[in-house]
């Protein structure tokens, strides 16, 4: 039996409003935004950066999620992995009877065509989604717009020959996801590149600095299969996860746009090089602002507040920490006293394949003694405003306890 799919919602989203905000919404949150984005306390100024936390991509996954739940309430529940990057989302899922694919003691093998499969804003590779279709099992599939968009430009790249070469992490599921859409058609190829380090290493292959052994020795686990980089670099289109830099993605883009041009002459470069604005605009949106506050007076720190495995979060951790000293904290609880703070080790400074548990770390004496004390937050596009108001709280305890 075909598999039903629903991509556009349940027809419950008034029956699940009332227990989304209960479980992501803050009163207080909402006050600092009706008072310009700051809020004082005693010695304490927070001014929130004026676009932060949940995206309209995982806005709307987390609505369907919760509708699905409410539509199939005898039926088993699954997501594929985690609906998004952040802990208390999938903690939510899982108290509401929503269990893991990704959990080791789950198998595909074992669905049924009565089953339920969410698929997360990040969307899932072909196979994945070929499996559940034979299966014939119940599809809710929550895939945001903007990746969706990723995945037309680049299948379109894999149809006229071009190399698909995705700024992107490639062990994240979005990148795993937009990278299987490059072998759609036979023709497709991909390489998915980390940052500009990376990115110098493709311009000396394609400036014949270096060998196909050289190259691959760096990149056979991040591009497509029997990847040939004489041919396969010949002619590119660029396409980023959503999620990066953006400023760090049109570099990138720039400098193998110049490689192409030393090597084939600016007059040939349409034949070997293609570029498309893949990084969405929430996560466009969420920089800029954050680069705005930090642009607008001194502070004395900036919290960050989302998962360690939110590619988008560590972005904005990134921006901050390039003015003032930075703090990308999971929630609340991460505040341990006016001392002791645990928080993200901030991605400039880890090494670049390090998992979220790895790069964890306690800094002391992080809040300062003085007397007007002005944090910059923001959060990322998976983190809920409530755990932004509890940190909120917990920094002003704080701050009244120093
Ligand atoms: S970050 Fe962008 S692409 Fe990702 S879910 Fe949100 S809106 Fe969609």
């Amino acid at each position: 039996m075909p598999a039903t799919i629903f991509r556009k919602g349940l027809d419950l989203k008034h029956d699940v409003a009332n227990d989304l905000a209960r479980d992501y919404h803050s009163q207080l949150v909402e006050k600092i935004k009706e008072s310009d984005y700051c809020w004082k306390s005693g010695r304490l100024n927070i001014y929130l950066a004026e676009d932060f936390g949940f995206c309209y991509g995982v806005d709307r996954a987390v609505d369907y999620a919760y509708q699905t739940r409410r539509r199939f309430p005898k039926q088993n529940v699954f997501l594929t992995g985690e609906i998004i990057h952040n802990p208390h989302v999938n903690s939510r899922m899982r108290e509401a009877g929503v269990r893991f694919l990704s959990d080791k003691h789950e198998t595909l093998n074992n669905l049924t065509p009565e089953d339920v499969v969410i698929l997360p804003a990040f969307g899932v590779t072909t196979h994945e989604l070929s499996q559940l279709e034979q299966v014939g099992c119940i599809i809710v599939d929550t895939t945001c717009g903007s990746v969706l968009n990723v995945w037309k430009a680049v299948r379109q790249y894999s149809v006229d020959r071009y190399t698909a070469i995705i700024h992107g992490k490639y062990h994240h599921e979005e990148t795993r996801a937009t990278a299987s859409k490059a072998l759609d058609s036979s023709n497709g190829r991909y390489l998915v590149i980390l940052d500009k380090r990376e990115a110098s290493l493709v311009c000396d292959f394609i400036l014949e600095k270096t060998s196909p052994e050289q190259f691959l020795s760096t990149f056979s686990t991040a591009c497509s299969p029997d990847f040939n980089p004489k041919t396969d670099l010949r002619q590119v289109g660029l396409a980023n996860q959503t999620t990066m830099l953006m400023s760090e993605s049109l570099e990138i883009g720039d400098m193998i746009r110049q490689a192409m041009i030393t090597r084939y002459g600016e007059k040939n470069l349409p034949k070997h090089f293609r570029a498309f604005e893949t990084i969405c605009s929430a996560t466009q949106d969420r920089q800029d602002a954050v680069t705005r506050l930090l642009h607008k007076r001194d502070f004395s720190l900036a919290v960050v507040v989302g998962g360690y495995n939110s590619s988008n979060t560590r972005n904005l951790a990134r921006i901050c920490s390039e003015r003032v000293k930075t703090f990308h904290i999971a929630d609340a609880s991460c505040l341990i006293s006016t001392t002791e703070i645990r928080h993200h080790q901030l991605a400039t400074a880890m090494p670049a394949h390090s998992t979220p548990a790895q790069s964890e770390m306690t800094t002391h004496d992080w809040l300062p003694a003085i007397d007007t004390l002005n944090v910059a937050i923001t959060s990322g596009a998976s983190t809920p405003d409530n755990i932004v108001g509890k940190v909120v709280e917990r920094l002003s305890e704080l701050a009244t306890l120093d």
